[in-house]
């Protein structure tokens, strides 16, 4: 080993297609000492595709805290490393992010190879405004909890990115229209770069009665985005929200959210969980 310390290299993997799989990335995987990979049997079939021999290591959330520090030891004696995960850009809700910063702290220089991402594909291809984004991973698996996640980005006007596994994708959509509403443009895309690859924009509601209808929807992998926003959607909401808040004095919550929702023409069910949680935390 080299009295140097090696580069920590973070190279980014094909999302489905093999062949979006830069010369550079192969050739700094063949070169480097180790790879750090996610799945060890899963990355071996892409190494192995591209003839690929360098030895490889377990890198994965479990391990992470105290497998980061063992892989700076060996860069910082010289070791050249690659970090790679099951697919894509490593990083983007995939491991490494303990493993990068602790590689800055030791002084090691750590280099991107750039390439397939999930996220940045699907708002290439979205139509929806990509000058400003929000990726927001993946969503809280249970309900209430997702529900009061997606509350705290209904102003939000950015476009706004999602990942979401086929299990959960049918009651996350349902969420989504219950918060954000129903008729707020959005795209969902599926099997990106795959044989099944699909993009489909459309309003929310439309998404999830055909997500739910059709269960080939319900299968693969999944990104969501969602349109952010727009002034006069906030506007209306800080009405219906005013609305509410009188009628709250002295009308229960349901027929609160009902009269409400007859002023202002949204829905009942938006006012109801509105009304709800301002009855719970008036101010
Ligand atoms: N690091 C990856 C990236 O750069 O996109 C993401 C890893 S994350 C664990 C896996 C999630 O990414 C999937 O559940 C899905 O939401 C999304 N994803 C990955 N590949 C995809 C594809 N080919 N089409 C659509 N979504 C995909």
């Amino acid at each position: 080993m080299s009295n140097e310390p090696g580069f920590l290299y973070v190279v980014a993997t094909p999302i489905g297609n093999l062949e979006d799989f830069s010369i550079r990335a192969r050739r700094i995987l063949a070169e480097v000492d180790l790879i750090a990979a996610e799945d060890t049997r899963h990355s071996a079939r892409l190494l192995s595709h591209y003839g690929i021999l360098t030895p490889v290591t377990a890198f994965h959330e479990h391990n992470e805290h105290e497998k980061a520090q063992d892989l700076v030891n060996q860069l910082s004696h010289g070791k050249q490393l690659a970090l790679i995960s099951d697919a894509g850009t490593p990083l983007v809700s995939d491991p490494g992010y303990r493993l990068v910063r602790a590689a800055h702290i030791a002084g090691i220089r750590v280099i991107p190879v750039p390439g397939p991402c999930a996220a940045v594909a699907a708002l290439s291809v979205s139509g929806l405004p990509s000058d400003r984004f929000a990726f927001e991973g993946f969503p809280p698996a249970k309900s209430t909890a997702r529900r009061t996640w997606l509350e705290a980005m209904v102003n939000e006007p950015r476009t706004l990115i999602f990942y979401e596994s086929p299990h959960r994708i049918v009651e996350s959509l349902a969420d989504m229209v219950s918060v954000f509403g129903e008729t707020r443009d959005a795209v969902y895309a599926r099997e990106l770069t795959k044989q099944f690859e699909t993009v489909r924009p459309a309003s929310l509601g439309e998404l999830a009665r055909w997500v739910s209808q059709d269960s080939h929807q319900q299968l693969g992998e999944i990104v969501i985005l969602v349109h952010g926003a727009r002034a006069d959607e906030e506007a209306a909401r800080a009405d219906a929200e005013r609305i509410v808040r009188i009628l709250l004095k002295s009308l229960p919550v349901s027929q609160a959210a009902a009269v409400a929702a007859e002023l202002s023409g949204r829905k009942k069910n938006e006012l109801y969980e509105l009304a709800l949680s301002l009855k719970k935390s008036p101010e």
